[in-house]
């Protein structure tokens, strides 16, 4: 039978990097240099989340639309980046007193680095990382966040930071791209466990955690990290029906939107520059991941990318498909909720939120 894709549903993309700092809390830049960097790294928006801090310039500036929101940082734990808010969120001990304050305030929150500080290997063993004097992880799994930092550009290089001698951190400055390998299992498990548990799509973002910290040395400003650096690095791919707006309170809107049903996907531009086409197919409609569709029988997921890739397939959080190829199309039969993990010359690169097949 001929099954005709009539794609009446064109999505608009737009690249956009989370998890910045500038020197309003632990950054080094100034909005005017953190939009430039963002500009030149071909992204079309940011969200600035200083620490414990609200009262950033937004707008469109430089070509980018530039967003506020918050990281809300107790010393050691808990990390919770917040969006949506016209307000900073006073901090707590206990996590779930902010968690339920943002929705109580009309915002969205998404934990950040949950397991920062802890390695997952492939058989699924867990030990702290090297470094281990500092890491900042989410304490209690059973307090459920809005959404979940999935992907951490700084905590991943982090935790896989060898400095016990001076050749290794070397390496670490100079190959820093190398050492950011994936999203830690630990932190993909509890997403979806949370997917699992909501009948709502519990939306994933990826951060870059970006400070451009300076350091001195013989009077002489060294950063580590630039801005532009972190930006060509993680970024959310959000799927719009609608070009994003010239007004930027409606623009915000959109991109807020976006980010909270999941229509993003997240990508390490590092790894490989270009977004593959992805997308859920009802027979008629394309659909872009955090979208429902209804279930038929020409309901299928399709991909196709320039180069071979390693795609996984994952329903309701369990792996159950596995093919190294560019062009990639699987039907799909059961209702639930199915994402994508990408891996590309045995590094992650592409995560995408769950597409929700519903009866
Ligand atoms: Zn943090
Ligand atoms: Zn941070």
């Amino acid at each position: 039978m001929y099954n005709c894709i009539m794609e009446s549903k064109q999505k608009y993309i737009y690249k956009g990097a989370v998890h910045i700092h500038t020197k309003l809390s632990d950054g080094t830049g100034d909005v005017y240099s953190v939009a430039k960097a963002a500009k030149k790294a071909g992204l079309d928006w940011i969200i600035i989340t200083d620490h414990n801090y609200y009262d950033q310039e937004e707008g469109i500036i430089n070509g980018v639309y530039v967003i506020k929101g918050q990281e809300i940082s107790p010393k050691s734990c808990n990390h919770y980046i917040a969006i949506g808010l016209n307000e900073v969120i006073p901090l707590n001990d206990n996590p779930e007193v902010y968690v339920n304050e943002v929705r109580k305030k009309g915002g969205f929150g998404f934990s950040a680095h949950p397991d920062e500080g802890y390695i997952c290997d492939n058989r699924g063993n867990i030990y702290p990382r090297k470094n281990s004097n500092h890491c900042i992880p989410w304490t209690d799994k059973n307090i459920k966040p809005d959404g979940v930092e999935i992907w951490n550009w700084f905590s991943n290089w982090a935790d896989n930071l060898d400095d016990s001698n001076i050749f290794k951190l070397a390496y670490a400055y100079l190959f820093k791209h190398n050492i950011v390998t994936s999203p830690s299992k630990l932190t993909l498990n509890w997403w979806d466990s949370l997917n699992r548990e909501s009948d709502k799509i519990v939306p994933a973002i990826g951060g870059v955690d970006a400070h451009a910290l300076k350091f001195y040395r013989y009077i002489i400003p060294v950063t580590v990290f630039p801005y532009l650096t972190c930006f060509k690095t993680i970024t959310n791919h959000i799927g719009l029906n609608e070009p994003l707006s010239k007004d930027f309170q409606t623009a915000k809107a959109q991109i807020f939107n976006a980010l909270k049903s999941g229509q993003n996907i997240i990508m390490n531009r590092n790894t490989y520059k270009d977004l593959p086409e992805i997308y859920a197919s009802d027979g008629e409609n394309k659909y872009f991941c955090g979208e429902k569709i209804k279930l038929n029988k020409n309901c299928k997921l399709k991909i196709k990318a320039k180069n071979d890739m390693n795609v996984c397939l994952i329903y309701n959080g369990i792996g159950i498909e596995k093919v190294l190829s560019d062009n990639f199309e699987i039907p799909i039969t059961q209702s639930g909720k199915y994402r994508l993990e990408i891996s590309y010359r045995n590094k992650g690169f592409l995560y995408t939120n769950p597409f929700n097949f519903e009866e």
